[in-house]
């Protein structure tokens, strides 16, 4: 084992520009390649598109650190891995993807014949977990003191305080035990306070050198509407705001994306659609049509933005619900890379969160089934959203950087969000009555919409309403009836966010869904805690 010290800057300098083409570091690539260099622990916190593949591809191809050999990278996503294989492979380094066992013995003798080993191994958890063949090859390479280095991307799937949790990350707390004086470099760009300090344990990090870089995005404004008349709203704010500049819509579903480019086209705005579902060659093209400017918004669901690094983008909207904190975070992230101001707008609508549920229950696409945890760990990280756009109070950047477990002072704002802009004098009303209220009315009677709960409440439409099954004898009509109905409304979507109420989607008679209102998880430990609910508005 060579150990040589001091001299790898010069190495680390010259390999940026002469393998990876690059000028300089961004914030925090340079201290965190030189810790694990120095064979360190290492944790990166940066947001996505912040550069975290360098923080491991350039030391892999560093002989002069403390440890020398193979990096082998631990990722969960395959696409990407096979990406950045054959952009390494194209930059002339040796890099592989273990992708089946199959390629057992090609893996073997590109290990083990030959004078020079290859640079980095790419293998996902499950691999890495249940094939003995791995194993053995590690064992092998880690008797030679070949092995330079775990990293771990996309870190934070070891917790399940996250909604990305896979089983198969937590057997790579076994690495350190298997492995002792191999450095691990663990990267995220999702994790609060919580989920660092579980990363940070279960990976066994010792004493880790932790670059945690601010989420912060100063030119960025962050902007909530209502979501009636969408489209019209849309049009008004490009043709008022953006008429010249490029801008990214995104919506949930590939049809929703399809009708809004097809409306806005109708409008005069040149706007072109883009999702999974497209050919490669016509992703391609619409890419690099965009990039060049040939034409400005793209209408995409979430499947755009892997990579993308146009720096000019003005605006992002999104036309529906995002599905966490992270991915709002990491979408609007693309606007404004350039430093320059942009606009972030997110209409919201409590039934596109309905939507997400179904997808989230519908899913047919993942690899691996969700449990039923992660289907709830999912919801949830929807419904911290729905409290995100009910908040009308709260700095947004202040609700949001807290989601990554930073405390951000409000006066750094300045103005950036829709809160901090028409700060409203909020008044707190309390409205236990309403929750109690519904609650009670939403046990009796199983097919009721959330609007009839406000009627009722407010002691309106009673002829209807005694229709109801459930609701015959009125027992609790009218209860609310001092207040407005906007208050009643804020209220039950108050309900909803927290799962005191549920919202159940069916079929209707007419063939067409409606959706009824049912009691939600917490209502019990509600009730029995004599909860109150208070709303600002
Ligand atoms: P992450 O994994 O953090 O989302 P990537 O590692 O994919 O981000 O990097 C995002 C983009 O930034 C890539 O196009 C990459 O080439 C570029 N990049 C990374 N580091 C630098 C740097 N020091 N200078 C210029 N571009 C960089």
């Amino acid at each position: 084992r060579r150990i040589t010290t001091g001299t790898y800057m010069e190495e680390v300098y010259h390999q940026l520009e002469f393998v990876f083409g690059l000028k300089e570091f961004r914030p925090n690539q340079l201290e965190a390649i030189s810790a694990t260099l120095e064979g360190k622990d290492v944790f990166v916190l940066m947001p996505t598109g912040g550069g975290k593949s360098l923080c491991y591809q350039l030391p892999a191809v560093c002989t002069s650190g403390k440890t020398c050999g193979v990096t082998i990278v631990v990722s969960p996503l395959t696409a990407l891995m096979e990406d950045q294989v054959s952009a390494l492979t194209a930059k002339g380094v040796d890099a592989f993807f273990w992708s089946a066992d199959s390629l057992q013995h090609e893996v073997s003798a590109k290990l083990f014949s030959g004078d020079k080993k290859p640079s980095l191994l790419y293998v996902t958890p499950e691999k890495l977990r249940a094939s003995s063949s791995c194993r053995n090859l590690l064992e092998r390479l880690y008797r030679q003191q070949q092995l330079a280095r775990f990293a771990i991307d996309e870190a934070h799937c070891i917790s399940t305080w996250g909604q990305d949790f896979r089983s198969a990350y937590q057997g790579l707390g076994q690495l350190r035990q298997d492995y002792p004086n191999v450095p691990i470099i663990a990267l995220t760009a999702t994790a609060n306070e919580r989920t660092r300090d579980d990363i940070v344990d279960q990976l066994r990090l010792r004493n880790p050198a932790s670059f945690n870089q601010s989420f912060n995005r100063p030119n960025l404004k962050y902007y909530i509407e209502k979501k009636t008349k969408v489209l019209d709203s849309i049009v008004d704010f490009i043709q008022r705001k953006h008429p010249n500049s490029s801008g990214v819509i995104y919506c949930l579903s590939r049809r929703s994306c399809q009708n809004l480019a097809e409306q806005l086209q109708s409008k005069g705005l040149r706007a072109e659609y883009f999702h999974a579902g497209l050919d490669k060659d016509t992703k391609n093209r619409l890419l690099e049509e965009w990039k060049k400017d040939k034409f400005r918004i793209i209408v995409a669901t979430i499947a755009f933005g892997m990579g993308i690094d146009k720096p000019d983008v003005r605006f992002v909207i999104h036309h529906d619900l995002p599905k966490s904190l992270s991915g709002y975070y990491q979408e609007t992230g693309r606007a404004g890379r350039d430093g320059k101001p942009a606009d972030c707008v997110l209409y919201y609508s409590y039934k596109d969160f309905l939507t997400i549920c179904w997808m989230i229950e519908n899913d047919t696409e993942r690899e691996e089934p969700l449990t039923p945890e992660g289907i709830d760990r999912q919801k949830n990280a929807a419904r911290e959203v729905v409290k995100y756009c009910n908040n009308i109070s709260d700095c947004r950047r202040v609700q949001v950087l807290r989601h990554f477990g930073q405390n951000f002072d409000k006066r750094e704002c300045k103005g950036g969000c829709d809160n901090c802009l028409d700060p409203r004098p909020l008044v707190e009303e309390d409205v236990t009555i309403v929750a109690n209220n519904a609650i009670d009315i939403a046990e009796a009677s199983s097919s009721i919409t959330a609007s009839q709960i406000t009627q009722y409440l407010r002691g309106t439409n009673a002829n209807k309403l005694r229709e109801r099954p459930g609701l015959e004898d009125m027992i609790g009509f009218g209860t609310c009836k001092g207040f407005s109905k906007e208050l009643v409304e804020l209220a039950m979507d108050h309900l909803m966010a927290d799962d005191l109420l549920n919202l159940r989607r069916e079929k209707g008679p007419s063939g067409f869904f409606n959706e009824y209102v049912e009691v939600g998880r917490t209502a019990l430990s509600f009730r029995k805690n004599k909860g109150r609910l208070l709303v600002k508005w």
